[in-house]
């Protein structure tokens, strides 16, 4: 194919599907680059064992040289394939500086008030349902949900109340699945026990492929290559420009070309590919040169789960994900630093208990299964440039990653496990008559150094091109045409899931590539590019509005 195109869209995620959604009716000629296939509907989708094909058993190292594999998910709509779909919106804090356990959270270039319209802009587009006003820790909001709470089963419901009456402030989660429990029969979702870590068979997940590719992948002036794994960027003579996608397609070396480029490959990815695309211009990676800090600043949260179990009371439910709780969100009394947020996740099942036995003994694992109420905890972890993605001999991908803030997190998980006990297991409330003595367990797993599904940070965006890969249209500071949209942006992780906040900026970016495409009428910035690459209609920097706002929350 040696048509040029005006712009280059590379992975299909959250970040890249939203944008080509974004970009799509401007009736330019857009070429998407996806990796991966569109994902197969079939029984496997929903079967526990089966899932696991839909994660790449792709080979990383650790920083001792040890194989990891992170198990990224390949395919059209990217990693939100087998996402869970909680769409939180970050904390008004989030974007400011905070002190943390083991060091700062550093403060965003723009904050909540500039995001604020995308967030509501992305709720619609991948149709969150929710309720505003319960959560205290909830930033302000222009508009409402787009879709009303996904109600709890019963036992969540229990469960909801009785927090409620001691004194805590649980609240229902944004979630991103189809569900109209006005009409059932019409619902897009079924509300099944097969969601989160999985596909949806019935397409009713909130994904980046049903909602923003799909409904534009067959515009004339969009072409879609699915397998199509992009290796390298070559840039012109200047260094200044991308002149070249290179692609192997189907096994064949192929290479495009446009004149606009937007990664979106995921912040691990993403990172990867700038710094294979090293060159003469560019020694240290593409983009690199200013900053040094292509691939650095990864983060992905501390994460774990906690598994609660009182045979006193069993717990049905098949769609659990509906409720979150954000009182140790900023920390407690006594103890001044943020702690994270709490929300359930999927349900456990028989078939990911089965070989685990011992840990839950004496508790059986069908006990486990048939009692086990989920939850999912995350603590923020704080950026490190020495926490880094690094390329080797071309090829190999290092994640260079120490851990760090695990003290807040070991802190969260044990306050939360401490107020289940409490609670045992919710048996205050209407305890079932039952001849045995009632067993009970609380069992946490702490995700590993390779769980990088929540991984951002690898090309931090600001205004200044020596501390940020990106400017604050996340375009790469060092090259006029380059753009990346993924994760990658991120200044600090925030302790909730980051997809809505991806979302929100490729909805943002998207409406300046529109503007820039258009002529560039709405920018009035610094004008840069040489008169060899012909770049100088590109705009190098685009003012932070928050630069005129006072900051908006108070610390
Ligand atoms: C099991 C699981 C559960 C999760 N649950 C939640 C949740 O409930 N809420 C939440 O907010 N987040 C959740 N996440 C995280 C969420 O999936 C990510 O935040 C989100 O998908 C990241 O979007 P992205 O655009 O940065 O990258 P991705 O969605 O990963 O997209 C990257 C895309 O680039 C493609 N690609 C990569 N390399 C190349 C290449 N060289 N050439 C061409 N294409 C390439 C990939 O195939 C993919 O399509 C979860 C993740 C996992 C794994
Ligand atoms: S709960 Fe709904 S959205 Fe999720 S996999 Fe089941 S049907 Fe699909």
């Amino acid at each position: 194919m040696s048509e040029h195109f005006d712009v280059i869209i590379i992975g299909t995620g959250a970040g890249g599907g939203t944008l080509l959604h974004q970009l799509a009716p401007s009736g330019k000629k857009i070429l998407v680059l996806e990796r991966g296939p569109f994902l197969a509907r079939e029984k496997d989708n929903w079967s526990y064992q089966g899932s696991f094909k839909y994660y790449s058993s792709e080979v990383m190292y650790n920083k001792e040289g040890k194989e990891i594999r992170p198990g990224f998910s390949y395919q059209v709509g990217g990693n939100t394939k087998v996402y869970g779909a909680a769409l939180f919106r970050l904390r008004e804090g989030d974007f400011e500086k905070f002190r943390h356990h083991d060091g700062t959270s550093p403060e965003w270039p723009i904050k909540y008030r500039d995001w604020e319209p995308y967030y509501g802009r992305a709720e619609q587009l991948y149709q969150v349902h929710g309720k505003a006003g319960e959560d205290p820790t909830e930033p302000w909001r222009s508009s409402e949900y787009p879709f009303p709470p996904i109600s709890h089963e019963p036992r969540i419901k229990e469960v909801f109340e009785t927090l409620k009456t001691r004194g805590l402030k649980p609240y229902p989660a944004p979630m991103g699945v189809r569900l109209n429990e006005a009409a059932m029969h019409l619902s897009p979702c079924i509300r099944c026990d097969t969601c989160d870590g999985y596909p949806c068979l019935v397409g009713a997940k909130s994904d980046a492929d049903v909602l923003a590719v799909r409904p534009v992948m067959n515009r004339a002036n969009v072409t879609l290559l699915t397998n199509a794994k992009v290796l390298r960027l070559q840039t012109s003579a200047s260094g200044r420009e991308v002149r070249g996608v290179v692609v192997d397609f189907n096994g064949e070396e192929q290479v495009f070309s446009s004149d606009l480029v937007v990664v979106s490959c995921g912040a691990v990815n993403s990172a990867a590919l700038l710094l294979r695309s090293a060159n003469d211009q560019h020694p240290r990676g593409l983009g690199n040169n200013s900053s040094g800090l292509v691939g650095r600043n990864l983060m992905k949260h501390v994460l774990g789960s906690l598994i609660a179990v009182s045979t006193l009371k069993c717990n049905p439910s098949k769609f659990q994900k509906t409720m979150a709780i954000n009182d140790f969100y900023w920390g407690e009394p006594g103890y001044e630093f943020p702690m994270g947020n709490i929300q359930l996740m999927g349900k456990t099942v028989i078939d990911g208990l089965r070989g685990h036995e011992e840990k839950y003994a004496p508790l059986t694992i069908e006990e486990v299964a048939k009692n086990s109420i989920d939850w999912w905890l995350t603590t923020e972890d704080l950026p490190d440039p020495q926490n880094q993605v690094r390329v080797e001999d071309a090829e190999r991908i290092i994640i260079d990653y120490t851990e760090n803030n695990s003290e807040p997190f070991d802190r969260l998980v044990e306050r939360w496990k401490g107020i289940l006990k409490e609670l045992g297991g919710g048996d205050p409330i209407v305890p079932q008559v039952n001849d045995f003595a009632p067993k009970s367990g609380y069992f946490t797993t702490k995700m590993p150094m390779h769980s990088l599904g929540h991984q951002v940070g690898t090309c931090k965006f600001g205004e200044d091109p020596q501390t940020s890969v990106l400017d604050l249209n996340c375009r790469v500071h060092d090259v006029d045409n380059l753009y990346v949209v993924d994760g990658s942006f991120f200044v600090s992780s925030g302790a909730v899931n980051p997809t809505l906040t991806i979302i929100a900026n490729a909805i943002r970016v998207g409406d300046h590539l529109l503007q820039l495409m258009a002529g560039g009428a709405a920018m009035q910035d610094e004008e840069v590019g040489s008169a060899e690459n012909g770049l100088n209609r590109f705009p190098r920097l685009l003012t932070s509005s928050a630069a005129n706002h006072e900051p908006s929350f108070a610390k």
